[in-house]
């Protein structure tokens, strides 16, 4: 489905805006990995899913399912997560030119809208990759009850559960504070 030469989540639409109203095309997604990154987010899983065009009037809608995974480190101990994510995104694109007459139509009318290429071609590359980015977990966690790293001296609760420090295990200089206080303690 690839055509070396253009870009990978492209579609070209042109017999789709001539067919009749709510027709629906799909295709396959399945990328091992976007050829360009994704700022800080690295995939660890290829990108699977499946884009549905249909026309709606002059317009193509544009629905994008796919599941990927990202590499990424535990918001409590910083472990390496793989984190499956689910993308979903619904696009709206309009054609530069019209399909019948090929004439330049208006792009100052909706401008959130996607724009088609003047051969009638759906770029989706930029908008899914946005959408893996905004997909991504604010606190991943290797496990749910993962117990973080310990906050005097940095080392993994997870792998030494019985970790801890004895009450008495304090700073020297503090120490020595405690023991001048018990004896100049009046009796
Ligand atoms: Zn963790
Ligand atoms: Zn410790």
């Amino acid at each position: 489905m690839t055509r070396s030469g253009q870009a990978v989540l492209s579609y070209n639409v042109a017999s789709l805006l001539r067919a009749a109203p709510g027709t629906e095309r799909r295709y396959e997604i399945e990328i091992e990995g976007l050829p360009i990154a994704l700022g800080d987010v690295r995939l660890a899983a290829p990108i699977a899913g499946e884009v549905r065009l249909s026309r709606t009037g002059r317009s193509i809608l544009a629905r994008v399912e796919l599941t990927t995974a990202i590499d990424g480190s535990c918001s409590r101990c910083l472990g390496d997560v793989v984190a499956p994510i689910d993308v979903s995104l619904e696009e709206v694109a309009l054609p530069t030119i019209d399909i019948d007459s090929g004439l330049p139509l208006d792009p100052a009318d909706e401008p959130d809208a996607l724009r088609l290429d003047e051969h009638h071609e759906l770029d989706l590359d930029q908008p899914i990759r946005d959408a893996i980015v905004l997909a991504e977990p604010i606190a991943l966690l290797c496990r749910p009850d993962c117990r973080g790293l310990c906050a005097v001296c940095g080392a993994d609760l997870n792998s030494d559960p019985q970790h801890g420090h004895p009450e008495d295990d304090v700073d020297p200089r503090l120490a020595a504070l405690a023991s001048w206080r018990e004896h100049s303690e009046p009796n």
